[in-house]
């Protein structure tokens, strides 16, 4: 028990023991207690009138004046008030340098209540959505971006992936949005103005596309040419040799603006082109047999395990283009009498294409930045071995376009394996053919 209560109930006993006495010395005990009880609670009652009216009206004067258990009370209440006082201070002081700030922000800030209705919003998100202050205050942000992309966007696993839309005000201008979640279900949702950003990615896109496709027709001449050459019996052996060689580089030329034209395909559109069901299995025993060819005097020692029930819904041309440029490096990166094993094969998350080299391998720092575009790990050694560094890019591309994900593992001086993982959905059986179920992907045409 606090010390002020035993002193208050040491008080009220002492009274009460006076009382009791007094009264008896005069023979008038009940009159003497009941004189006390009422001066006792006349005092409880006009302190509690004077904390009432302190609460009520002068809450920020100094509490009033009161001794014991009561000014006890008093003081206690005062520093709760003056501790909740500073709290709110702090507080209102931390929200205004917050707005201080987000208003300062280049990027467009709207705060959203747990229903999706704006609750605030920055100077730049004025300017990007056109927003009015009061009346748009309450407004629901899904019926002012009626856009079909946006149904992605209030998903609830769409946090991370910002959506780019026109602006609803203003068709030149292009939008990006990202939703982030805090507190208790509030939203923040930060939008930017990509329009400049999107201009200069279509820009460089046209141009490599451009000159890509402006420097195949010459190439495809030159090439004629000196094949006409190379195959004339009545050029001279120096001549031969030199010719042999610019053929080799014309070549590399036009593998370089096909590469380069078939990322521009790929970053033109994010759809692959039409897909059917791949025969798979037939793929990759022409491709054994071209990586055996293309290995030369090497003498690979070239496995090839593939269930030949496994087929795929894709894009022929992409998927041939993905596992072609795997076992290409493959080839290309694995000295003589090396071995390289291919595997297609299924599992309960779905297919996977894998090369296995006994390769050079690469060191840990490269692979993170093995799909950036003429990423080359030595640039020597790839351009003799004819690499451009788009491989891995399109590759890359071209898992993203059917669904799937690249994995790479790789030791220096053991080798590298390449993993491609396709989900299920994707998977087909030929004995599926033509049953006809509701999947479009079902059935269908075949490619090899
Ligand atoms: P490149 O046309 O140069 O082969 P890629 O994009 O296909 O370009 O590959 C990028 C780089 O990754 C290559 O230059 C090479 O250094 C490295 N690389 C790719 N595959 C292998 C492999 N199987 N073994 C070792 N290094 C590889």
């Amino acid at each position: 028990m606090p010390y002020n209560w035993t002193n208050e109930l040491w008080r009220i006993l002492a009274s009460l023991v006076l009382a009791l006495l007094i009264g008896w010395m005069v023979g008038q005990i009940t009159l003497a207690l009941l004189l006390v009880i009422t001066v006792w609670f006349a005092s409880y009652f006009i302190r509690l009138v004077r904390l009432d009216r302190w609460l009520r009206f002068d809450r920020k004067q100094e509490p009033p004046h009161s001794t014991g258990l009561w000014g006890e009370t008093f003081t206690g209440i005062y520093r709760l008030q003056q501790r909740a006082r500073k709290r709110n201070k702090r507080l209102i002081k931390t929200l205004n340098r917050f707005r201080e700030t987000t208003a300062a922000l280049p990027d467009g800030v709207v705060l959203l209540r747990e229903e999706g209705e704006i609750e605030w919003w920055n100077a730049e998100a004025t300017r990007l959505l056109q927003l009015k202050y009061p009346q748009d205050v309450g407004l629901r942000l899904a019926n002012l971006l009626r856009h079909p992309a946006m149904a992605a966007f209030w998903q609830d696993d769409a946090q991370d992936e910002p959506i780019t839309i026109n602006s609803p005000y203003n068709d030149a201008i292009r939008i990006s949005l990202r939703r982030v979640e805090y507190g208790n279900n509030q939203t923040l949702v930060i939008i930017r103005d990509v329009t400049l950003i999107e201009q200069l990615q279509q820009m460089r896109r046209d141009f490599v596309a451009n000159i890509s496709h402006e420097l195949r027709t010459p190439l495809t001449v030159l090439s004629g040419y000196l094949e006409s050459l190379v195959e004339d019996e009545t050029v001279d052996q120096q001549l031969h040799h030199t010719l042999e060689v610019m053929q080799q580089q014309t070549r590399r030329m036009q593998q370089l603006t096909e590469d380069l034209m078939l990322l521009s395909r790929f970053e033109h559109s994010r759809e692959p082109g039409e897909k059917v069901v791949v025969n798979v299995p037939q793929m990759l025993s022409r491709l054994k047999e071209q990586a055996r060819i293309l290995g030369g005097e090497r003498e690979h020692t070239i496995l090839l395990e593939a269930d030949p029930t496994l087929y795929l819904w894709g894009e022929p041309r992409e998927l041939d283009s993905i596992f072609t440029n795997l076992v290409v490096n493959a080839v290309n990166y694995t000295p003589g009498s090396g071995a390289i094993r291919i595997r297609w094969h299924e599992d309960d998350t779905g297919a996977h294409f894998e090369v296995n080299d006994t390769g050079i391998g690469i060191a840990p720092r490269h692979i993170p930045r093995l799909t950036e575009r003429f990423y080359r790990v030595d640039v020597d050694r790839s351009r003799h071995s004819g690499g451009s560094g788009l491989g891995l890019a399109i590759v890359k591309h071209a898992m993203q376009r059917n669904r799937g994900s690249l994995r790479i593992d790789s030791e220096v001086g053991q080798g590298s394996t390449f993993i491609c993982d396709f989900p299920p959905e994707l998977v087909r059986h030929p004995d599926e053919q033509g049953r006809g179920t509701r999947d479009e992907g079902r059935g269908g045409k075949t490619a090899s």
